[in-house]
């Protein structure tokens, strides 16, 4: 990893967090998936790391960092090989994204809502459709977005407002979407919409737009924290027209299609937590190691010590979690409340423990030219992702109780 410049001379590097990657059951990952970890994971260190602080000081979409990827091949990792895809399992793509996450969450959520829409389209859309976008979306050429959560909805995605209404062989979309990841830049959008608001759920339906069709309005991308890199922002409808021959999910399966994934993302986005978890001890560790205070290195002070002793408890506990849903999942069995216990434990461990890292670290751990302060801020919006953490607690809650 290229210097960047600090003066304390501790940098997280892969050979640093390399005595931290997880002890994954090696029956779950083959030798071909974890060729294709090991790569991602030499990958994000060297384009990665030395650019992530620049996207997030731009505050704009990481497009460097998309078509990097997509010329590494990672846009088509759900996609079978016949397809041009990976085709990974879903420990696998956990794994990879772990890696990619230690070294920024946003390039790998990015990632994320990319190949998600890449694998849903290689599974449901009509072959007609398929074959016109799944090329396009596995080369990394578009980039895919998914737009369900809107202004005035989120957790009660089935009470979406964005109208779809049929108009002979077309379909003409109205309606505001949010919080649309990749959004500024995406130019094929998943759009989520309702064709019957009496009929609830049943009448949810999803298209796939051009993102340079007539009638769509983008907003900047959000102001937020932290995550710009995401592209985040708010995309509109207005008398948009969509051939039918577009609908990628149909009248009445939209609302299932929609949560189909929710587990495999949930367990996506702990193991990205573990990701970037595993940088803050890596960082932590290293900086206690040299720094000097009352006549002793930081890291002989009991409370130090201690403090990271349950950073790296967090750790494992939020791994065996995430791995356990991800081989659960992979096996077809049932993982929606371990993936429910995974995610909350894993967005709560990594916001918490990685302020504790940089408080070990002093004053420097809140400068800029180390990831952890970027990591933090990332740490906070996983809360909201894929189902707020109060969310895994319906489903918990409905496991235990009901
Ligand atoms: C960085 C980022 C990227 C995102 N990317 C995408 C994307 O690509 N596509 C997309 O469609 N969406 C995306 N989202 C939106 C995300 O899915 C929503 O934020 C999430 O579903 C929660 O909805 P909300 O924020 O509107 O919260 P609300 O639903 O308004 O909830 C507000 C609060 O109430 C709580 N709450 C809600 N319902 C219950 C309940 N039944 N019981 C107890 N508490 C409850 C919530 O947990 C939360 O704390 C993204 C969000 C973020 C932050």
């Amino acid at each position: 990893m290229e210097s960047l410049g600090n003066d304390f001379g501790v940098m997280p590097t892969a050979d640093l967090i390399a005595d931290l990657t997880p002890d994954v059951d090696d029956a779950a990952v083959d030798a071909s998936e974890q060729a294709i970890i090991d790569r991602a994971a030499e990958w994000a260190w060297t384009y990665v790391a030395p650019r992530a602080e620049t996207w997030e000081r731009e505050r704009r979409f990481a497009s460097e960092a998309f078509a990097s990827a997509a010329a590494e091949g990672l846009c088509g990792l759900l996609v079978p090989p016949a397809d041009g895809g990976k085709g990974i399992s879903q420990v696998a793509l956990a794994r990879v994204l772990e890696e990619i996450a230690a070294v920024d969450l946003s390039v790998a959520f990015s990632l994320v809502c990319h190949n998600n829409l890449a694998g849903a389209v290689s599974r449901r859309a009509p072959s007609e459709l398929r074959a016109r976008a799944l090329p396009s979306l596995v080369s990394g050429e578009r980039v895919g977005a998914f737009l369900l959560t809107e202004p005035g909805v989120g957790s009660d995605a089935a009470a979406i407002t964005t109208r779809a209404q049929r108009d002979g062989d077309e379909w003409t979309l109205d309606g505001a979407k949010a919080w649309a990841t990749n959004g500024t830049t995406a130019s094929l959008l998943s759009v989520y919409a309702q064709t019957d608001p009496a009929a609830g759920h049943r009448g949810i339906a999803a298209f796939l737009v051009d993102g340079n069709s007539d009638g769509i309005e983008r907003t900047a991308g959000y102001d937020l924290f932290g995550g710009h890199g995401l592209g985040t922002n708010g995309i509109s409808f207005h008398e948009c027209r969509v051939p039918d021959a577009d609908t990628l999910v149909p009248v009445g399966q939209g609302f299932a299609a929609a949560m189909e994934g929710i587990d495999l993302a949930r367990i996506l986005v702990s193991a990205m937590c573990c990701g970037m978890l595993r940088t803050g001890l890596a960082t932590a560790t290293s900086y206690v190691r040299e720094r000097q205070a009352f006549g002793s290195r930081l890291a002989d002070l009991q409370g130090v010590r201690f403090r990271l002793a349950d950073v790296a408890t967090d750790l494992e506990a939020a791994r065996l979690l995430a791995y356990r849903a991800a081989v659960a999942l992979a096996a077809g069995r049932p993982a929606a409340v371990m993936a429910a216990h995974a995610k909350k434990f894993a967005t709560r461990a990594a916001e918490r423990r990685l302020a504790d890292c940089m408080q070990v670290m002093g004053a420097n751990g809140a400068r800029r030219d180390h990831p952890l302060p970027r990591h933090l801020a990332t740490a906070r919006l996983t809360h909201y992702l894929d189902g707020a953490t109060e969310i895994q607690d319906v489903v918990i809650s409905r496991a235990l109780l009901d």
